[in-house]
């Protein structure tokens, strides 16, 4: 594609990033294919390629309009389109800075600036979220039926105490609204990699990973939640652990972008990087293990696995959980359009409720069809989202796995 980006933008990295990008883009059209967005609404604005003009036109000096916005608004950030390219188009870091301009050049209404400010402020905060969360539930009777279906029972932590002293050592990111939406997710993980000869170090005061705010257009935000993390887990990374475990598919591409994130602060920049090379998805972890996981067989219990685009698209992890699942005993129920998002998509599900809803439905759908007898998946984001609406119980894959364990149950 050719490209005429203005001057001035092309002197910052970011623009010099924005006009490779582009030019690696042929607009085949490809990726409209796999688009969940283009699917559902047939807008050619509404699928990679047209939101990739719109984010050209406004590097040119095109001003971006509330339509520009409407359509950028409305990618899921699922990155289906980059697993599809044929020319390899980096196509979210063009969202990033197209969405960034956009911001920029035009004005929310007040009430849109407000709903995602009270997101930013509540959700990427963990003691906030989980006050907010236990009114809900206390209060739960009184709400509306829609705002009910969104609120989980409360779940306690009960403490994992290892019984053997383990030389290996990881962190993991406890992260923002999973430990009070489901704390059985990282004790699952906790005990699997204890029965791997791997001890987490107890329970640090990380935070959100930044995702949430980089999303929203808050990037100096995202950077102190990045640059949090890094003071409170640096001590540890310096004592040798071998890795940052991340049990959240949703969180895991970010802290394994914060070496490319901070790249610019001579703070933080050599650290930042010290800590992408170190983050790991909880599969990525565990696969490498597999030969020493002597479980015992699930008892052939049939399961759907949703893939997170997170995992499948922005990680690239495709079939390492199902594999696992089925060296274990499990029987994989058949998916169809697996490499679709489920619409959850961090504040998607709330702010593009309507399109997010759709999305949900078509993919219960198609994990239901096979009768499957429960449904894994491997972001927190995925499981809430679902769980409300599946007609079986919705799990993190690795709270299977720990059920196989000597003295644990389902
Ligand atoms: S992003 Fe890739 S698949 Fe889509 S139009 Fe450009 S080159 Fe084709
Ligand atoms: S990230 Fe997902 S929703 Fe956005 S353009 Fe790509 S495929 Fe479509």
């Amino acid at each position: 594609m050719q490209t005429a980006l203005r001057p001035s933008l092309l002197q910052t990295t970011e623009g010099k990033q924005a006009d490779e990008i582009l030019r690696n883009c042929v607009h085949c059209g490809f990726c409209n294919a796999t688009c969940p967005t283009y699917q559902l609404t047939g807008d050619e604005l509404d699928g990679p390629r047209g939101r990739i003009y719109l984010i050209k036109q406004a590097l040119e000096g095109i001003p971006p309009t509330a339509r520009t916005r409407l359509h950028l608004d409305r990618c899921l950030t699922c990155r289906a389109c980059e697993t599809t390219c044929p020319s390899g188009v980096d196509y979210h870091r063009l969202l990033d800075t197209g969405r960034a301009l956009t911001e920029q050049a035009v004005a929310r209404p007040v009430q849109e600036r407000a709903l995602r400010w009270l997101l930013r402020r509540t959700l990427a905060f963990r003691t906030r979220f989980a006050l907010l969360l236990h009114a809900g539930q206390l209060l739960r009777p009184l709400l509306p039926a829609t705002v009910q279906a969104r609120i989980p029972a409360r779940q306690r932590r009960k403490p994992f105490r290892p019984g053997t002293v383990h030389a290996r050592s990881v962190l993991m990111l406890n992260g923002c609204v999973q430990p009070a939406l489901a704390p059985q997710i990282n004790l699952a993980a906790e005990k699997l990699l204890d029965a791997l000869g791997i001890r987490v170090v107890p329970e640090t005061a990380d935070g959100c990973c930044g995702a949430l705010s980089h999303h929203l257009g808050a990037g100096g935000e995202a950077k102190a939640f990045m640059r949090r993390n890094i003071d409170v887990w640096w001590p540890h990374i310096e004592r040798g652990v071998e890795a940052i475990v991340v049990t959240a598919s949703g969180c895991a591409p970010m802290v394994k972008d914060y070496g490319r994130l901070l790249a610019d602060d001579p703070a933080y920049a050599e650290r930042a990087a010290r800590v992408s090379t170190l983050a790991r998805d909880l599969s990525e972890v565990v696969v490498a293990e597999q030969p020493w996981l002597a479980l015992p067989q699930a008892p052939a219990t049939r399961v759907a696995f949703h893939s997170p685009c997170t995992l499948q698209h922005a990680q690239r992890l495709s079939g390492v959980v199902e594999n696992l699942l089925q060296q274990c005993g499990f029987r994989l129920a058949t998916v169809a359009d697996a490499h679709l998002c489920c619409g959850s998509a961090g504040t998607y599900s709330i702010l593009q409720g309507k399109l997010a809803s759709t999305l949900r439905d078509n993919k219960l759908a198609a994990l239901q069809a096979d009768a499957p007898q429960c449904i894994a998946t491997a972001n927190i984001g995925c499981l809430a989202h679902m769980a409300a609406h599946a007609t079986v119980p919705v799990q993190h894959w690795v709270q299977l796995l720990c059920a196989l364990l000597p003295g644990e149950t389902a």
